[in-house]
């Protein structure tokens, strides 16, 4: 058993708590879905939206918000999260074209990539989060009749626990190569318990797999109390992210990584802002300025020279 400090507002489901920051994220995916000029296709977001009575009066066109793309909530928070869609979508199926065939979502919320992405046929991917999120998850797609694209396996599990026995025993296989996404995760755990998380990745990892995840690097994040993002959040939808986030010292995850043998990449968004033509860009007081997308490969020992930068891989 790890570190299990309290995480903030332990809420099982969906509807309060690090959930309802699922149901924020399908919210900005619906939003972007709707635009012409979309970076990612989400048709099952706005029916999470829909379905949830603690969002019945969030919008999910962006006509919906009276002023539009400059609302710092439904406007850059909603590129923001279209653009992190759309960049770690190609990352994942990057890798599954490879090697990887076990996609491993953790802290899954209502990603539907086994849904919406194409994957090889033989695909496996494996959905980590609360029982209450994935129930909820579970109820919306069964009603659509919605049809993965790859096998699916929802694993309800609390993170912060033993969680390598669940997802064995769901049928994933240590010793085949495998990636993983901690898409906007890690910032809500206690530092113990990521730090825990990445070397259980690492052990589970075989040679020829890939690891993305999203982390903070402020040191101080009340210091952005009164950023538009931060501020609009907790003003128009009631979620306070800064009372969600753990504020004790982070580690330094891509450097733990790459002290395993890992190599590993760090990008701000703005770099991939620039890439596609469409996503945040800086701004002053801005609560994005820290976020770092992080993409690692555990590398095949023939190959340990002249891995890809997953920035050149596009
Ligand atoms: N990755 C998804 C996405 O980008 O759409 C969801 C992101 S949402 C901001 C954060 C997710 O992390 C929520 O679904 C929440 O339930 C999950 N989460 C947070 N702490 C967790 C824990 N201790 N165990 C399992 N899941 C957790």
């Amino acid at each position: 058993m790890i570190d299990t400090a309290p995480q903030h507002a332990d809420a099982e489901g969906v509807d309060a708590g690090v959930g309802l920051t699922a149901l924020l994220v399908a919210t900005a995916r619906a939003i972007e879905t709707h635009r012409p000029d979309s970076l990612a296709q989400d048709v099952y977001a706005e029916h999470f939206v829909r379905a949830a009575p603690v969002c019945a009066d969030w919008p999910v066109r962006i006509q919906q918000v009276p002023d539009g793309d400059s609302n710092p909530l439904w406007g850059r928070f909603s590129r923001y999260f279209g653009l992190r869609t759309r960049v770690l979508d190609d990352f994942l199926l990057r890798s599954v074209r490879t090697s990887a065939r076990q996609v491993v979502l953790l802290g899954a919320g209502l990603d539907t990539r086994a849904f919406r992405l194409d994957w090889p046929a033989d695909c496996v991917v494996f959905e980590m989060d609360r029982a209450g999120v994935l129930a909820f998850k579970h109820q919306v797609l069964t009603d659509l009749s919605a049809t993965p694209k790859a096998k699916r396996v929802p694993v309800p599990v609390d993170l912060r626990a033993d969680w390598v026995t669940a997802l064995t025993t769901a049928g994933f296989d240590p010793a085949a190569p495998s990636v993983w996404l901690a898409e906007g995760l890690l910032f809500y755990l206690p530092s113990p318990v990521e730090t825990h998380l990445i070397d259980t990745v690492d052990g589970l990892a075989t040679e020829g797999s890939a690891l993305a995840f999203e982390v903070k690097l402020e040191k101080d994040l009340l210091k952005y109390r009164t950023s538009a993002i931060y501020t609009a959040t907790r003003e128009q939808i009631g979620i306070d992210l800064l009372h969600l986030f753990d504020k004790g010292p982070r580690p330094d995850s891509a450097g733990a990584l790459t002290a395993k043998g890992w190599s590993a990449s760090v990008h701000t968004p703005f770099d991939f802002t620039h890439r596609h033509g469409r996503g945040p860009l800086p701004e002053p007081n801005d609560a994005l300025e820290g976020n770092r997308w992080v993409f690692a490969h555990k590398p095949r020992h023939a190959l340990v020279e002249g891995l890809p930068d997953e920035a050149e891989c596009e």
